[in-house]
């Protein structure tokens, strides 16, 4: 229901600071470095940062980089940069491997407490015997191992002694519990790897079960919001924050994740595409990533405003993507120029025109936004029209130009089909009109009325430009549950279509990142890496209609 903008997190905090169970909130948005956000992040950075706002507490960025085989920080940067874009400033920058040294201390006060233990046994076999949901646990036979022991061994797994997968360290819980979370959990595992921030000083990592409560306690978050799939771990979440005498206590507090019609969303498939070949990297316009969606010319306030309408529940489901582009429109609306731009031309000679001369009419810049102001368009014998504007035998109803039909040129002249030019394979390659003096826009003229009004561009002023012209990356609505590569298999050949056309001679000055309305087509950003002085490159970001009704 995307009108739903129930927020039971917020009701939550509104109530710990009514009975205050807190004086103030912190918050966190908590990425793990191994890839680039997407749209589903955006939605708990706003979560996040805005209720911060909204009842001014902190709001951290915290960097969940305890896993040194996938962590980067090329994704560090890139993170940093998509939410500021956002428009987010983080209270605090964090990095959960700042906290190593600390997590290890608490990991040694459990196992001083009795409440851990070092296991020899392989993954497989802790996944073998962990037990399922009908069926308990088994002890591991190192269960028993004596308190020193088991620091002697710990100590010496943070030394290096030990292969990966040799030994982990394990939380003694309950290997019973209806809760598999909780039937031992490993805490700590080997891995001999460079950490993108720590370097070769560790060779143990803590797991994010483990760490995660850690970390919220040691930056005094007070509201832990994460995506539903923890709320199994909810308990071990608290058990850690208990057992390792955490002062500060967070609490942990579920929801929804994002899912959206015809997108992959999870780090690991969108490195998939990117590491085939089947994008043109983390910011090819259509990825779901931020910085796909920046340079496609979404804006930060259409996400946010998105973000914020479709609500935060606990009941998953899929939304329309139809949805964040209505919130798009409504952005650009009064904000983006109007022009005019052919995608495929054909040129028209307007026959009853003086050779050589220039004209410039006056054109609006926004007719929903007047103070933007006025343009100059030049028009003259040669101008571009789109070769679907122009039809030799057309249907009923096609009211654009046919041999002995008139139509409108936006902000121009009534002109008519006379006559038109073929190639030797039968394409129509030149179409002749007359033009009428009387019908110039905004002299008032009420003559006679002509049904088709269609775009155009004066050749001998026309800029090149080539337009981007986009459709969904995948092709069925597919569900993210789903963990499997298919989605592969399912990746729309037509997904990317470059058309070569004509601007109008004011968009000389244009940088990456302009947002235009291109009469009739939609709305387009000047896209800032395939640009330059002599090739502009427009990607569209969404058509003018949309199918989606709210
Ligand atoms: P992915 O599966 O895409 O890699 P993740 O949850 O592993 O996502 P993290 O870097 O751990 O990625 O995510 C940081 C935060 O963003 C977490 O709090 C997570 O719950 C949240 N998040 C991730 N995906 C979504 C989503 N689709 N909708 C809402 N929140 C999300
Ligand atoms: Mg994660
Ligand atoms: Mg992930």
């Amino acid at each position: 229901n995307p009108t739903n903008t129930s927020n039971f997190i917020r009701n939550i905090i509104v109530d710990d600071l009514k009975e205050g169970r807190v004086d103030s909130i912190v918050t966190r948005f908590p990425p793990e470095p191994n890839g680039y956000l997407h749209i589903g992040h955006a939605k708990s950075i706003c979560l996040n940062f805005e209720l911060a706002r909204e009842f001014k507490g902190r709001a951290h960025l915290r960097f969940d980089d305890t896993n040194p085989l996938k962590e980067d920080t090329e994704y560090v940067e890139s993170i940093k940069e998509d939410v500021k874009w956002l428009g987010f400033e983080w209270d605090g920058l964090y990095f959960a491997s700042d906290y190593f040294e600390e997590m290890y201390k608490r990991a040694v006060l459990l196992i001083n407490k009795g409440k851990a233990y070092v296991d020899d046994l392989s993954a497989d076999e802790i996944r073998q015997t962990r037990g399922t949901l009908t069926e308990p646990g088994q002890n591991s036979p190192h269960r028993d191992r004596p308190v020193e022991e088991n620091l002697d061994l710990f100590e010496r797994m943070r030394g290096g002694e030990f292969q990966n997968g040799e030994k982990v360290l394990r939380a003694k819980i309950d290997m019973s519990s209806p809760n598999i979370n909780l039937r031992d959990p490993v805490i700590y595992r080997i891995a001999h790897a460079t950490h993108h921030n720590t370097g070769d000083k560790w060779c143990i990592y803590p797991m994010y079960a483990f760490a995660h409560p850690i970390e919220d306690a040691i930056e005094g978050i007070t509201h832990s919001i994460c995506t539903l799939e923890f709320e199994d771990q909810r308990p071990l979440y608290d058990w850690f924050i208990e057992q390792c005498e955490m002062e500060s206590i967070p609490h942990q507090y579920e929801f929804a994740r994002l899912n959206l019609t015809n997108t992959v969303m999870s780090k690991r498939k969108l490195k998939l595409l990117v590491d085939e070949g089947a994008v043109d990297g983390w910011d090819d316009p259509r990825m779901p990533t931020i910085s796909g969606l920046r340079r496609r010319g979404y804006t930060p306030e259409s996400i946010r405003t998105f973000c914020r309408e479709i609500g935060v529940t606990k009941g998953s489901g899929v939304i329309d993507s139809k949805y964040l582009d209505h919130f798009l429109r409504e952005d650009l609306k009064l904000k983006a120029p109007r022009t005019m731009g052919i995608l495929k031309p054909l040129k028209v000679v307007i026959t009853n025109y003086p050779e050589g001369q220039v004209e410039w009419l006056d054109a609006e810049i926004n007719p929903e936004n007047l103070e933007m102001g006025v343009r100059q368009v030049p028009f003259s014998r040669e101008i571009y029209i789109e070769q679907d504007d122009f039809m030799e035998n057309p249907p009923n109803k096609y009211f654009r130009l046919f041999p002995g039909n008139e139509v409108r040129l936006k902000h121009a002249y009534f002109i008519k089909c006379h006559d038109f030019v073929k190639d030797e394979n039968g394409n129509v390659v030149e179409i002749h009109c007359t033009y009428d003096p009387e019908t110039k826009s905004g002299s008032g003229f009420t003559g006679r009325k002509v049904k088709g009004t269609i775009h155009w561009v004066e050749a001998s002023h026309a800029l090149p430009a080539e337009f981007r012209l986009y459709e969904p990356l995948i092709l069925d609505e597919e569900n993210d549950e789903d963990d499997s590569s298919s989605f592969l298999d399912r990746i729309n050949a037509n997904s990317l279509v470059k058309e070569h056309g004509f601007v109008e001679p004011n968009m000389k000055d244009v940088k990456g990142q302009d947002k235009f309305q291109f009469f009739r087509h939609g709305y387009f950003n000047v896209d800032p890496k395939g640009s330059s002085e002599d090739h502009i490159v427009f990607n569209l970001i969404v058509s003018l209609k949309s199918s989606f009704e709210l």
